[in-house]
């Protein structure tokens, strides 16, 4: 099949590889003017892994935006520090500036240290359940002299992240999804230009680009995700479209929500003052859990 604008071969929603990054870079920038994500004099900060969703949003934004990036260092042996040298490489050769906050550091314990302890073996978490609560703590601690911080969660993300959060019945971070979250007092604003695009042509945009890392699996993920993203691949070949919908419809539930004043993370955490919508932020419940001594998170 040929290229809709050219004789070239067609590699991706009908474009050849040069028409299809330009119509993903096209898409990119649209989400952006239409949900008004940012603007050309804020500060962004660009939240990155080192896998390909976000180098390829990294490159994007810096084509037009002030970017600085930023990068949580978990402490995964063997995965995330192999990123993180690929990393250190691509934001280099893009002159952009990278921050990396590990969670020894931040925390007293990187996440091997956590998963290993007895106390974690006893608590029936998963390794995910820590990370994920540590990592938006931190790139929200440290995005905060920032305009917004960007990240480059898709399409299939989004859907996921609903669903998986209607399962847990977390309406807390239900009502935080979106392309862009709301201002609020001890939050930096997230924007996610990615948001109306699938995983798939994320991945087929940073295949051609060249922005593949060596590997990205990390040893602790755990089943969850990947049954609901099975579950949403199959709907979507039953029902096309049905992403795309899916996400459309709990936009507008969340906007009467917002109508209706539902609101969270009225209170700060009385251990770190970061905010939170109970007395101790789930980060700081975790940290004294797992590192009870660990003193540097109390307020001075
Ligand atoms: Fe963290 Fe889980 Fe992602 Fe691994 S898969 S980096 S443990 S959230």
């Amino acid at each position: 099949m040929k290229c809709k604008l050219c004789n070239n071969k067609a590699v991706m929603n009908g474009f050849c590889s040069k028409h299809y990054v330009e119509w993903f870079e096209n898409q990119v920038f649209k989400t952006i003017k239409d949900y008004q994500l940012l603007s050309p004099d804020e500060k962004i900060a660009v939240a990155v892994s080192g896998g390909k969703d976000s180098k390829s949003l990294l490159y994007i934004l810096s084509k037009k935006f002030n970017v600085t990036a930023i990068a949580i260092d978990e402490g995964i042996p063997g995965y995330r520090d192999v990123l993180l040298e690929g990393l250190k490489q691509f934001c280099k050769d893009l002159g952009v500036k990278l921050k990396v906050y590990s969670f020894k550091q931040e925390f007293g314990l990187s996440l091997k240290e956590i998963v290993d302890s007895r106390k974690f073996k006893n608590s029936g978490l998963k390794p995910c359940s820590v990370c994920g609560v540590f990592r938006r703590y931190l790139l929200n601690k440290h995005a905060k002299s920032f305009d917004k911080l960007a990240t480059a969660h898709n399409l299939d993300d989004e859907v996921q992240t609903v669903i998986m959060n209607v399962f847990k019945n977390n309406k807390d971070l239900l009502l935080r999804i979106g392309p862009i979250t709301n201002k609020k007092k001890g939050f930096v604003q997230r924007v996610k230009p990615f948001y109306f695009l699938k995983e798939k042509q994320v991945a087929a945009y940073a295949f051609l680009k060249g922005f593949l890392p060596r590997f990205n699996e990390c040893p602790f993920s755990y089943g969850l995700r990947s049954n609901v993203a099975r579950l949403v691949n199959d709907l979507e070949v039953k029902m096309p479209g049905f992403k795309k919908n899916f996400i459309q419809a709990f936009l507008k539930i969340k906007q009467l929500a917002a109508k209706q004043g539902f609101e969270s993370f009225d209170n700060v955490c009385k251990v770190c003052g970061e905010p939170s919508s109970k007395p101790v932020c789930k980060t700081c419940e975790l940290v004294l859990r797992f590192n009870p001594g660990f003193k540097q998170l109390l307020k001075v």
